[in-house]
């Protein structure tokens, strides 16, 4: 076992050795513009590019040309949600979304509404989920667009994507889901989205590189380009195209869809068993999102009376975040746990586990340890604190 020890998977993974591997040529050797269309150079970066859009493709149950690449999740969230709203004809202002997006939505959302777009926030359970009844009910025919995400990057819960999917095709309005934290995780293809956003850094794939697949339908989801230039990617996304990353997130994503099954079992059995040791080396320990409705990598953990940027000031050897720094440049308690009906207090006492592909039994054991002995000090020391002060 090497430290530190990474249980962090949710902000980024490790780029999967057989992704890296097929990277590489394409950098050295095969590294031709994919819109060369003259040369040999140009046509291998280009097979290279469509062999990977299949493979990105089947991860999602979409067809090849629905996948559009991007620079990663942020950029696929902001062409899906400021491209459709600004397609949509003017009588339409309305965009539904729910508090525990990630902040790529939130904050593309309010900037939305500083241009004059009506948002309606939905509000979640004390598990984070949204009713898909909520999401029925605020639907007006000025809705231009649903964004709710799969799976929550924080707390770990699924969302009922698949029936508010159902309901929102019911109603003829586009459905884009934050997929990034699910793909990979959980299966996709029966999503019934129109718009997936994705992001390969997050599923074992290099950091930079994403998609938007945006589904075939009738009517068609019509979009606005953030970038325009040579009209790459169906005119939705120009730029030369980062080859070699497209090659990496291709061959994460085919790994994912052989391997996810037999993954997310092994996965969860220490994510579990992390649970369960914690649990049972500790007095207090309460575990954040949906008992069941959950992907397989995440725990999210509050230990009362212990704040988490100490417990990991204290455990330098273990690489966790805390329920403070999700978005590392906004200080402050998380607002996904806030939703969930966190104190401030409690926020800053969670700490997010996120386990992945390369996690081993030993470094789960060696956490247990790790953390439970930094929990007890901080809570120690914090109620001498207490003590002195009164
Ligand atoms: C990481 C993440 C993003 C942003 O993805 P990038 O590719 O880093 O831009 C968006 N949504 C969720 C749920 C995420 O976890």
């Amino acid at each position: 076992m090497t430290l530190p020890v990474y249980l962090d998977n949710h902000a980024t993974t490790r780029v999967d050795p057989r992704a890296l591997g097929a990277m590489l040529p394409f950098f050295a050797e095969d590294y031709g513009n994919a819109a060369s269309k003259q040369h040999a150079f140009g046509w291998r970066a280009e097979a290279a590019v469509e062999l990977a859009r299949r493979q990105v493709a089947s991860l999602v149950g979409a067809s090849p040309d629905e996948v559009i690449f991007t620079s990663g999740a942020t950029e696929s969230v902001n062409l899906a949600l400021k491209g459709v709203v600004t397609a949509a004809p003017a009588e339409r202002n309305h965009v539904i979304t729910a508090a525990t997006e990630h902040r790529a939505v939130l904050d593309t959302c309010s900037s939305l509404a500083r241009a004059g777009l009506d948002v309606t926030v939905i509000p979640v359970d004390r598990f984070g989920l949204v009713d898909p009844d909520d999401v029925r009910r605020s639907i007006t025919s000025k809705t231009i667009l649903v964004s709710i995400m799969a799976a929550n990057n924080e707390i770990g819960t699924v969302s009922a994507f698949e029936e508010i999917g159902r309901i929102c095709r019911d109603h003829e309005v586009p459905y884009h889901t934050d997929a990034t934290q699910a793909a990979g995780k959980i299966p996709l293809r029966a999503a019934t989205a129109d718009l997936l956003s994705l992001s390969a850094h997050k599923m074992y794939g290099p950091k930079g590189i994403g998609a938007l697949v945006i589904r075939a339908r009738r009517p068609p989801v019509r979009l606005v380009p953030l970038l325009e230039g040579g009209g790459h990617e169906r005119g939705l996304r120009s730029g030369t195209l980062n080859v070699p990353a497209i090659v990496g997130f291709g061959v994460a994503a085919e790994i994912a869809v052989n391997e996810m099954a037999t993954e997310s079992g092994r996965i969860s059995g220490l994510r579990d068993r992390l649970i369960g040791g914690l649990l049972e080396a500790l007095d207090e320990v309460r575990v954040n999102g949906h008992p069941e409705s959950r992907l397989p990598n995440n725990a999210s953990l509050l230990f009362p009376g212990a704040n988490a940027d100490r417990v990991m000031m204290s455990m330098k050897d273990i690489a966790v975040s805390s329920g403070s720094a999700c978005s590392s440049a906004l200080p402050g308690p998380s607002h996904v746990l806030q939703a969930i009906g966190l104190s401030g207090e409690e926020s800053l006492c969670t700490i997010r586990f996120g386990l992945g592909r390369f996690t081993t039994p030993e470094e789960i054991e060696y956490a247990i340890g790790r953390v439970a002995e930094a929990v007890r000090q901080t809570r120690a020391a914090q109620r001498l604190t207490v003590m002195e002060q009164t």
